[in-house]
Protein backbone atom coordinates (compact mmCIF):
# COMPACT_ATOMS: atom_id res chain seq x y z
CA UNK A 1 0.00 0.00 0.00
CA UNK A 2 1.20 3.20 -0.92
CA UNK A 3 1.85 6.14 1.73
CA UNK A 4 -0.99 8.67 0.32
CA UNK A 5 -2.94 5.46 0.82
CA UNK A 6 -2.00 4.71 3.84
CA UNK A 7 -2.16 8.45 5.56
CA UNK A 8 -5.64 8.81 4.52
CA UNK A 9 -6.49 6.26 6.95
CA UNK A 10 -7.95 7.92 9.70
CA UNK A 11 -6.97 8.00 13.57
CA UNK A 12 -7.62 4.98 15.44
CA UNK A 13 -11.17 5.06 16.94
CA UNK A 14 -11.71 5.63 20.69
CA UNK A 15 -14.47 3.14 20.61
CA UNK A 16 -14.94 -0.52 19.36
CA UNK A 17 -16.91 0.15 15.56
CA UNK A 18 -19.65 -2.49 16.83
CA UNK A 19 -20.42 -2.62 20.60
CA UNK A 20 -18.79 0.59 21.61
CA UNK A 21 -16.57 -0.44 24.52
CA UNK A 22 -13.88 2.35 24.89
CA UNK A 23 -10.30 1.08 22.94
CA UNK A 24 -8.00 4.33 24.13
CA UNK A 25 -6.65 2.26 27.81
CA UNK A 26 -7.65 -1.69 25.58
CA UNK A 27 -3.89 -1.68 25.02
CA UNK A 28 -3.50 -3.29 22.23
CA UNK A 29 -6.62 -4.50 20.20
CA UNK A 30 -7.20 -5.23 16.48
CA UNK A 31 -7.75 -2.46 13.71
CA UNK A 32 -8.92 -3.40 10.20
CA UNK A 33 -8.47 -1.92 6.85
CA UNK A 34 -11.31 -1.69 4.61
CA UNK A 35 -11.39 -1.31 1.13
CA UNK A 36 -14.63 -0.04 -0.29
CA UNK A 37 -16.17 -2.61 -3.05
CA UNK A 38 -16.93 -1.09 -6.74
CA UNK A 39 -20.72 -0.50 -5.50
CA UNK A 40 -19.83 2.38 -3.56
CA UNK A 41 -18.57 4.64 -6.54
CA UNK A 42 -19.42 8.35 -6.82
CA UNK A 43 -20.21 7.78 -2.69
CA UNK A 44 -18.13 10.28 -0.56
CA UNK A 45 -16.39 7.83 1.25
CA UNK A 46 -15.09 5.36 -1.71
CA UNK A 47 -11.39 6.05 0.22
CA UNK A 48 -10.26 3.22 2.64
CA UNK A 49 -11.10 2.87 5.56
CA UNK A 50 -10.69 1.42 9.33
CA UNK A 51 -12.10 -0.04 11.16
CA UNK A 52 -11.18 -0.80 15.05
CA UNK A 53 -12.64 -3.60 17.17
CA UNK A 54 -12.47 -4.77 21.00
CA UNK A 55 -11.19 -8.31 20.86
CA UNK A 56 -14.89 -9.64 21.85
CA UNK A 57 -16.06 -8.10 18.43
CA UNK A 58 -13.01 -9.34 16.50
CA UNK A 59 -13.79 -12.91 16.96
CA UNK A 60 -17.43 -12.15 15.97
CA UNK A 61 -15.57 -10.60 12.58
CA UNK A 62 -13.58 -13.59 12.03
CA UNK A 63 -14.28 -14.80 7.89
CA UNK A 64 -14.83 -11.50 7.01
CA UNK A 65 -12.53 -9.89 4.34
CA UNK A 66 -10.51 -7.13 5.30
CA UNK A 67 -7.79 -5.97 2.99
CA UNK A 68 -5.76 -6.12 6.04
CA UNK A 69 -5.72 -5.96 9.94
CA UNK A 70 -2.92 -5.43 12.43
CA UNK A 71 -2.79 -5.10 16.12
CA UNK A 72 -2.98 -1.18 17.31
CA UNK A 73 -1.18 -0.40 20.17
CA UNK A 74 -2.91 2.33 22.27
CA UNK A 75 -0.28 3.56 25.23
CA UNK A 76 -1.91 5.55 28.10
CA UNK A 77 -0.49 9.08 27.68
CA UNK A 78 2.67 9.35 29.94
CA UNK A 79 2.58 12.62 32.50
CA UNK A 80 5.47 14.92 31.62
CA UNK A 81 7.80 16.35 34.10
CA UNK A 82 6.38 19.22 35.94
CA UNK A 83 7.52 22.47 34.27
CA UNK A 84 6.90 24.80 37.09
CA UNK A 85 5.64 25.81 40.45
CA UNK A 86 2.04 25.68 39.65
CA UNK A 87 1.96 22.82 37.91
CA UNK A 88 3.84 21.65 40.67
CA UNK A 89 1.32 22.40 43.11
CA UNK A 90 -1.55 21.46 40.98
CA UNK A 91 -0.19 17.49 40.69
CA UNK A 92 0.90 17.43 44.61
CA UNK A 93 -2.50 18.28 45.59
CA UNK A 94 -3.95 16.63 43.54
CA UNK A 95 -2.40 13.72 44.59
CA UNK A 96 -2.87 14.46 48.18
CA UNK A 97 -6.85 14.85 47.32
CA UNK A 98 -6.96 11.37 46.07
CA UNK A 99 -5.12 9.87 49.11
CA UNK A 100 -7.29 12.22 51.70
CA UNK A 101 -10.62 10.75 49.75
CA UNK A 102 -9.65 7.52 50.32
CA UNK A 103 -8.71 5.13 53.57
CA UNK A 104 -7.05 8.37 55.95
CA UNK A 105 -5.78 6.15 58.39
CA UNK A 106 -4.39 3.98 56.17
CA UNK A 107 -2.73 6.51 54.26
CA UNK A 108 -1.65 8.92 57.56
CA UNK A 109 1.45 9.41 56.89
CA UNK A 110 1.43 10.14 52.90
CA UNK A 111 -1.17 12.79 53.77
CA UNK A 112 0.92 14.03 57.10
CA UNK A 113 4.06 14.65 54.20
CA UNK A 114 2.10 15.76 51.50
CA UNK A 115 0.05 18.22 53.82
CA UNK A 116 3.36 19.73 55.36
CA UNK A 117 4.63 20.38 51.90
CA UNK A 118 1.65 22.39 50.36
CA UNK A 119 1.90 24.18 53.35
CA UNK A 120 5.46 25.15 52.63
CA UNK A 121 3.81 25.60 49.00
CA UNK A 122 1.24 28.12 49.96
CA UNK A 123 -1.81 25.54 48.66
CA UNK A 124 -2.57 24.72 52.45
CA UNK A 125 -3.03 27.75 55.16
CA UNK A 126 -2.23 25.83 58.35
CA UNK A 127 -5.43 27.56 60.82
CA UNK A 128 -4.98 25.24 64.29
CA UNK A 129 -3.94 22.48 65.56
CA UNK A 130 -6.22 20.65 68.06
CA UNK A 131 -4.70 18.02 70.68
CA UNK A 132 -7.15 15.33 71.89
CA UNK A 133 -4.92 14.28 75.64
CA UNK A 134 -7.06 11.62 76.15
CA UNK A 135 -5.44 9.15 73.51
CA UNK A 136 -1.99 11.79 73.34
CA UNK A 137 -3.38 12.19 69.15
CA UNK A 138 -2.93 15.62 67.61
CA UNK A 139 -4.86 17.11 64.27
CA UNK A 140 -4.07 19.78 61.93
CA UNK A 141 -6.50 21.53 60.41
CA UNK A 142 -5.89 23.62 57.52
CA UNK A 143 -7.72 25.28 54.61
CA UNK A 144 -7.57 24.19 51.14
CA UNK A 145 -7.06 27.67 49.59
CA UNK A 146 -7.56 26.57 45.97
CA UNK A 147 -11.40 25.14 46.99
CA UNK A 148 -11.90 26.91 49.98
CA UNK A 149 -12.36 23.45 52.05
CA UNK A 150 -11.19 22.75 55.57
CA UNK A 151 -8.72 20.15 55.61
CA UNK A 152 -8.29 17.93 58.29
CA UNK A 153 -5.06 15.89 58.72
CA UNK A 154 -4.28 13.59 62.16
CA UNK A 155 -0.22 14.06 62.79
CA UNK A 156 1.31 11.14 62.24
CA UNK A 157 5.09 10.22 62.42
CA UNK A 158 6.42 8.44 59.72
CA UNK A 159 9.24 6.01 59.92
CA UNK A 160 12.65 6.58 58.64
CA UNK A 161 11.21 3.83 55.88
CA UNK A 162 7.97 5.58 55.00
CA UNK A 163 10.00 8.96 54.44
CA UNK A 164 11.97 7.57 52.38
CA UNK A 165 9.52 5.94 50.32
CA UNK A 166 6.92 8.89 50.31
CA UNK A 167 9.56 11.58 48.98
CA UNK A 168 10.68 8.89 46.40
CA UNK A 169 7.02 8.54 45.70
CA UNK A 170 7.15 12.44 45.13
CA UNK A 171 9.95 13.01 43.17
CA UNK A 172 8.63 10.06 40.83
CA UNK A 173 5.27 11.83 40.54
CA UNK A 174 6.81 15.46 39.91
CA UNK A 175 9.45 13.90 36.96
CA UNK A 176 5.60 12.05 35.38
CA UNK A 177 7.43 7.96 35.96
CA UNK A 178 5.21 7.19 39.14
CA UNK A 179 2.81 5.97 36.77
CA UNK A 180 3.00 2.24 35.46
CA UNK A 181 3.42 3.45 32.21
CA UNK A 182 5.61 1.75 30.01
CA UNK A 183 9.32 2.93 30.41
CA UNK A 184 10.11 5.81 27.29
CA UNK A 185 12.02 3.40 24.41
CA UNK A 186 11.18 0.32 25.65
CA UNK A 187 7.49 -0.86 24.49
CA UNK A 188 7.51 -4.17 22.67
CA UNK A 189 6.79 -4.26 18.79
CA UNK A 190 3.05 -5.59 18.43
CA UNK A 191 3.59 -9.05 16.87
CA UNK A 192 2.08 -8.88 12.90
CA UNK A 193 -0.99 -11.89 12.58
CA UNK A 194 0.39 -13.96 10.25
CA UNK A 195 -0.07 -13.85 6.51
CA UNK A 196 -1.56 -10.35 6.82
CA UNK A 197 -0.70 -6.73 6.02
CA UNK A 198 0.07 -4.32 6.89
CA UNK A 199 1.68 -5.30 9.84
CA UNK A 200 2.39 -1.58 10.98
CA UNK A 201 1.53 -1.04 14.54
CA UNK A 202 0.26 2.07 15.46
CA UNK A 203 2.09 5.00 17.44
CA UNK A 204 0.34 6.98 19.74
CA UNK A 205 -0.87 10.41 18.57
CA UNK A 206 0.48 13.28 19.52
ZN1 LIG B 1 -16.76 -4.50 20.59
Amino acid sequence: MDKELYLKISKPLATCILCGASLAEAGKHPSALVVPVEESEGEEDDLPRREDYCPQCWEKCKGKEFFGYWLAKREPLKPRKVQNRRERNARLAAYFDYFYHQDRELHASRLFFLAHLLMRYGVLRWLRTEKDPENNSERIICRNLVTDEEVVIESAQPTDEELVAIKREIDELLLGTLSSAPVEGTSEESAPEAGTAPTSSDTPEA
